[in-house]
């Protein structure tokens, strides 16, 4: 990429031209991701469902190595359908959102048993999949199949508010963003089309401080012509994310174990491992009814400060205790037993344990 300022020409409005000039600067400027072929090529449907699944609500950087790793252990739907789901739940532990690795397993399930293996190619088809939304379904059907389909998340909403200098706040201007970027969608090399539209929104039209000057679509920019690209797009006031508190108990046992349940299928977090501990509400119980309800018998004693995690829908706040319990110590009933185990801290990183659960037991075991 060139850093010299281009000459400012007129405006002149997005169109076929921008569509032709994005798609030759994703010739020679695309990003080299590892689920991704040469333009013009269609990449394997397996490899970029798997990558879109992925990469819903998480950085590129942060899923590379969970890709590969992915790929190397079940690198066709048959094998991924074939694995335990605990096994899929414990290897996608640590890219968060984990109802996702729920899902890819039933869709991988769906696909290499009732479909032969194949994924479906329109966006209507790979909508009736376990864990496919508009957004995967239009990025699937254009990179791997070649369909004339417009994925549209945050970045492209971003680049085409700015094209098209939509002045219409989100959530409310959506629909008309997804109109205008099916207009400049072209009927051939639709899935590089989406890549390119991808790679601007994240490398050169970002959010704060776009790279209007080294960008190839600078000259059908209506926000840029008019001055106002960072403003855009406009937000409605977001509501403040709900708070809520809660207990957990690290039981730490004298060989080093500690105790871990496996959450309900269902909801938040389902079937994971988790710390036991109290409901999470808008109030903390006082501590002696919080205590009343720890998975076993023994000396609990608070750890100084307090865990914070960030969900989607609220912030969580955990006060978390710890206790060192003897090799055979005996599980309140209340605690399930059932569903509890003792897990060596060495087999910890393989587990299917959430992130909010690893920084819980983190913060009880670095005052060991
Ligand atoms: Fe974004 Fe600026 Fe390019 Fe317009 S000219 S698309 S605002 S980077």
């Amino acid at each position: 990429m060139t850093a010299v300022a281009r000459k400012q020409l007129p405006l002149r409005p997005a169109g076929p031209d921008t569509v032709d000039a994005l798609l030759a600067w994703y010739d020679d400027e695309r990003r080299d991701l590892p689920w991704r072929v040469a333009p013009g090529k269609r990449a394997n449907p397996y490899r970029v469902w798997l990558s879109e699944i992925m990469l819903q609500q998480t950085t590129v950087k942060a899923v590379i190595p969970f890709y590969l790793r992915f790929l190397v252990r079940w690198p066709t739907v048959e094998k991924l359908a074939a694995a335990p789901l605990d096994d899929v739940l414990a290897a996608w532990a640590g890219l968060g959102y984990y109802s996702r690795a729920r899902n890819l397993h039933k869709c991988a399930v769906v696909v290499a048993t009732e479909l032969g293996g194949k994924f479906p190619s329109t966006v209507a088809e790979l909508q009736r999949l376990p864990g496919i939304g508009p957004y995967t379904a239009n990025a699937i059907a254009a990179i791997a199949f070649g369909e004339a389909a417009t994925p549209v998340d945050g970045n492209v909403e971003r680049v085409v508010a700015r094209l098209f200098a939509v002045r219409q706040p989100l959530p409310t201007a959506k629909t008309e963003l997804k109109r205008l970027a099916a207009t400049l969608t072209p009927p051939r090399r639709a899935g590089d089309f989406a890549q390119a539209m991808m790679d601007l929104g994240a490398g050169i039209c970002t959010p704060k401080r776009p790279s209007c000057l080294v960008c190839p679509v600078q000259q059908d920019c209506a926000a840029s012509a008019h001055g106002i690209a960072e403003q855009l797009p406009m937000r409605l006031e977001r509501a403040e994310r709900p708070q809520r508190v809660g207990y957990a108990f690290v039981a730490l046992r004298e060989d080093g174990h500690v105790l871990l349940r496996k959450r309900a299928e269902a909801g938040l977090l389902g079937g994971m491992l988790e710390v036991p501990g109290t409901h999470w509400g808008d109030l903390l119980p006082p501590v002696k009814e919080a205590l009343r309800t720890a998975p076993v018998r023994a000396d609990w004693w608070a750890v100084p400060g307090t865990v914070v995690h960030v969900f989607t829908h609220f912030r969580l706040e955990v006060v978390v205790y710890r206790a060192l319990v003897p090799n055979n110590a005996t599980l309140n009933f209340w605690a399930e037993p059932d569903r509890c185990r003792w897990v060596a801290r060495r087999d910890m990183h393989g587990a299917a344990i959430p992130s909010v659960m690893r920084k819980i037991i983190s913060h009880a075991l670095s005052e060991t």
